[in-house]
This record gives C-alpha cells, structure tokens and sequence, in this order.
C-alpha cells in the first residue's frame, strides 16, 4: 500500500486505526514528541492484540497504524496485528526509527507498509547507510516503503540535503512525508511553536478523524500530542478504552458523535463560537454544553467536508500538515506502486 493511498483515506471517518502499542524505546532523539525511553510504560500485549481481534470484516478499517514510542520492541504484537488484519482485510504499516537496521525482522512479513524516521535526529543514532540497506531490502521483497522526515522549516539545510541524497538514491521511486519539529515531548522546551497560525475561517480537523490508541489503552478521537497525554482525556474527546472496548463502539462513538463531527467539519471554534488558546486548545476547553448542543444537517456537512478533503488528495493533505513545499513528495512512486 503506497503511502499517497494511505493519506487519501486520512480524512475519512473510521477509515484508519492509530495504535501506539508501547512507549518505549531504544532511541533517544532530542527531538522525540512522545518523551520516549527504554524505561518508558509498557501494557499488556493482549489489550492490543485482543482489540484487533474484535475488529470484523464488515466494519474494519482499512489501514492499523503501528507507532509508539518504537513498536518494534514488540515484534511478536506487531506480527501478530498486522496477522489478525489481514485475516479481515486490514492492512497495517509500521512507523519505526529502525534501530534494528539493516536486519529485516520476521515480524515484517504480514505487514503492508514500513515507513523509516529519518532526521538530523535519528542519524544520530542509527546510522543513514543502514536505514538506506532496510529500505532496500525491504523493498526487493516487495513491501511498500517511505521516509517520514522532519525538519526545523523549509528552509532547512539538513532537509534539503536528506530530500536530494533520498531522491537519487531510490531514484525517485520511494516516497517521503516531510514534517517540522513540534514543540511536544523532548522537543518542547527547545523547539520554537509553529508560526503557521491557523485562520479564523472554519478549518476542519482532519486529524479527529481515525481513532488513536495510546500506550496506556485509552482510545481518543485524535492524534494531538496534548490529548494523548494528559489524563483526563476531554469527554468528547475520549472513545474508550482496550479494557473495556471493542472496534465496533469505538468506531460507532468516532462516527456518531454530533461534536466530533462539527470539529471536523469546521474546526472547534467553528463547532463552539468560542477561541481560546489556540485551535486544539480550544478544542480541548470544550465541554458538557457544547456537546449537547443541536447540530442540524451534522452528518450532510461533514460528508461534503470530506469530500472536499478527500479531492484535495494526498499533497493536499500535507500541505496543510505537512511542510507544504514538500507535499508531492508523498507521490513518488506512486505509478509504478499502485494499491
Ligand atoms: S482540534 Fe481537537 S480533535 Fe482536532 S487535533 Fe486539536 S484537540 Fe484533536
């Protein structure tokens, strides 16, 4: 599955599954968002495992994102996720810094898509050769491969330098997803807050979209690094838990609920009429009142916001994500690797 499939499905409903399955690992990036150790928390394999068991050929997702920390560590859940997806026609990618590069592990096999970190950071502790020889390898037995790549700005050298050297050495064949360093985890106290200030016209949140399991087992309606982790998690924002939860409600909650569709419709200002501290600080002050709140035409809105969305395609996505002069990078190779 080539990664331009996997962002075109990014702002539809459900359609993915994030699952941070541990938080620990071997590395220690300056720039890790998740504050990530060796010692860092750790749950039972069979939570994971267990609620990917659940998921049913009818209502699955279409892709189960592996993150963690480094999922990795966890070679037997990861083998046996992505074994269980694809029993009901999920698939699954893995995102890794690739400590254990350029040995491929076994766990890979049943996986249909690994994506390698590699940054200023990362360098530092895996070397760039040995990721270049996973790739590789990775691709000559005919997994899907890309590069999720971070910077300090457009202009960064070390960017710029890595994007070229990436391009001529997979001959344009390998895509990448191009990131900045966010203020979160380790980078928080060194890393400057996003300039791109967001506007005040509606701006839908995508990334409320795909459910998102933490390390601890709670599932949330997004990514956002804040949401994953404070505890408690906003009540609107919170879809459940391993423990207690399976696909089918988590999803249903994720589809159903009448303020997570008005955020991504138009964003949580537009969802509340209220702006404090920023989009997802907003976002995160929202409350009993507003989630109460009638919300006619909910689902007709937020099926034509997706739609936009979705025909924006994947560049579209990232330049709204991602560092936008670098958005058609996720594209490369896209013809030669269909789905
Ligand atoms: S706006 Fe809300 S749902 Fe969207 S990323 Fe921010 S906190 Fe999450």
């Amino acid at each position: 599955m080539h990664l331009a499939d996997m962002l075109a499905l990014r702002p539809v409903p459900a359609a993915g599954l994030l699952m941070a399955i541990t938080r620990r690992c071997p590395l220690t990036c300056a720039h890790c968002s998740t504050n990530s150790l060796l010692t860092s928390e750790e749950h039972p394999a069979e939570w994971f495992s267990g609620f990917v068991g659940t998921i049913g050929r009818e209502d699955r997702p279409e892709l189960i994102m592996l993150t963690g920390g480094e999922p990795m560590l966890r070679p037997r859940l990861v083998g046996a996720i992505a074994s269980a997806a694809r029993g009901v026609g999920t698939r699954t990618m893995v995102l890794t810094g690739g400590f254990f590069a350029p040995r491929v592990p076994s766990a890979l096999e049943d996986v249909a898509h690994v994506s390698v970190s590699l940054d200023v950071f990362h360098q530092r502790e895996v070397p760039r050769e040995n990721v270049f020889r996973l790739v590789h390898l990775l691709a000559e037995r005919g997994t899907a491969v890309s590069f999720h790549l971070v910077g300090t700005g457009p202009g960064d050298p070390y960017l710029t330098e890595l994007i070229g050297t990436v391009r001529r050495e997979f001959r344009d064949e390998v895509p990448m997803l191009v990131g900045r360093v966010q203020a979160a985890g380790r980078a928080r106290a060194w890393a400057p807050a996003d300039e791109r200030a967001p506007s005040e016209r509606p701006r839908p949140c995508t990334m409320a979209a795909w459910p998102t399991v933490s390390p601890d087992g709670t599932v949330t309606a997004c990514c956002n690094q804040d949401v994953l982790d404070h505890r408690p998690v906003p009540g609107h924002l919170r879809l459940g838990h391993l423990s207690t939860d399976d696909w089918r409600s988590i999803r249903t909650s994720c589809l159903t609920s009448p303020l997570l569709r008005a955020i991504r419709t138009g964003g949580p200002r537009w969802a509340s009429g209220r702006s404090e501290d920023g989009y997802c600080g907003t976002c995160r002050a929202l409350g009993a009142e507003e989630a109460a709140r009638p919300r006619p035409a909910a689902a007709y809105l937020e099926q034509q916001v997706v739609h936009a969305q979705v025909g924006a395609g994947p560049a579209g996505f990232m330049r709204r994500y991602g560092e936008a002069r670098f958005a058609e990078l996720v594209m490369l190779g896209r013809e030669t690797h269909a789905v």
